[in-house]
């Protein structure tokens, strides 16, 4: 192979460098492969430093390397934050890294081509692999970081800053999909003399097992919050009038009915709630206003129930 000098390399258009690497003869001892390993990798630190959205720092990290090592496809899974990146199309080959810095594990990497990966590129793969670690690793702890600022301690949920961020953007895509929206609050009744009659840890107890309850009935695209004290909020995508209510009085009417025992005090807990449904020019304020109003008037009907405004369009 001919070796080139390091200035010439860097004038060379992407897919030369690719197949001179990919050469059936190319080694990792060799020195083109090993200027050209460690170019990639110092791009590939400069790049990586514009980011801390680990699935942008996935999508540079596999454009970087498709310079040197052609794929088809790059997925990346975290369970820890539930994330999975998936990037191009399936292929036939893959390689497969954990990645992780000392004992903190990072995530799974997987490469995927329509040929077998060869030795020199995977030897190359994993230097390159090194420059990906710390970026991400940063990346993780500040999505980490984002991640608890929007989740209520005590219960687990989605806090009320949560809900003022996705309401927007969730109304906003079920205008684009033309697709019906809805709004609950829920409310405990008379959530102070359980508070005033077994104590504020028995009542944080309750919250937590209201929360559990919503869960229990919410559908796996709705989004649960807490809004304040004992208070919660339930998005609904794809819902509307008559489902709203139906699932608003699954939970009451669950709630009412499941025993809730906190620390051997049997307590009953029972909610009301108010439901509103989107209409052509809702903002994210009128849409939980009128929800609001129909929590009122289930409360004021007696509470432990529920009231859906009616639309006013
Ligand atoms: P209503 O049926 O009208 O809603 O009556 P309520 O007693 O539930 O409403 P009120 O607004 O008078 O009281 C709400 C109570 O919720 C008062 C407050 O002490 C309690 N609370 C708010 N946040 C928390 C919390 O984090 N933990 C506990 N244990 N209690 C809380
Ligand atoms: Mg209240
Ligand atoms: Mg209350």
């Amino acid at each position: 192979m001919r070796v080139t000098k390091p200035e010439t390399l860097m004038n060379k258009p992407l897919h030369n460098i690719a197949s001179s690497f990919n050469a059936p003869s190319a080694s990792a001892d060799d020195p083109i492969v090993r200027e050209l390993t460690a170019q990639r990798a110092m791009s590939i630190t400069q790049s990586l430093q514009t980011s801390l959205d680990p699935t942008r720092l996935i999508e540079v990290f596999s454009i970087e390397v498709g310079a040197l090592i052609v794929h088809q496809g790059v997925r990346y899974q975290n369970d820890d934050l539930e994330l999975d990146v998936k990037l191009g199309r399936q292929a036939p080959h893959s390689c497969t890294y954990n990645l992780n810095i000392g004992d903190e594990p990072l995530g799974k990497l997987t490469f995927r081509r329509d040929r077998k990966f060869n030795k020199t590129e995977i030897e190359s793969l994993e230097q390159l692999l090194c420059s990906l670690l710390y970026p991400l690793r940063n990346a993780l702890l500040y999505q980490d970081a984002l991640q608890l600022a929007q989740k209520d301690p005590l219960t687990g949920i989605y806090n009320r800053a949560a809900l003022d961020d996705m309401m927007q953007r969730e109304l906003s895509h079920a205008r684009r999909q033309d697709s019906s929206y809805a709004l609950l609050i829920l409310d405990i009744d008379h959530f102070k003399a359980v508070n005033d009659k077994y104590g504020h840890i028995i009542g944080d107890c309750a919250l937590k097992a209201v929360a559990n309850m919503i869960g229990t009935c919410k559908r796996d695209g709705d989004l649960l919050f807490r809004y304040g004290g004992e208070e919660f909020v339930v998005l609904m995508r794809d819902t509307d009038f008559d489902g709203s209510k139906l699932l608003a009085e699954r939970i009451c009417t669950f709630i009412e009915a499941s025993p809730c025992t906190c620390s051997g005090a049997d307590l009953d807990i029972k909610v009301s709630i108010g439901v509103s449904v989107l209409q052509e020019n809702d903002s994210p304020i009128s849409l939980f206003a009128r929800a609001d109003q129909a929590l009122y008037s289930a409360k004021r009907n007696g509470r432990n129930q529920v009231c859906v405004a009616e639309p006013t369009e």
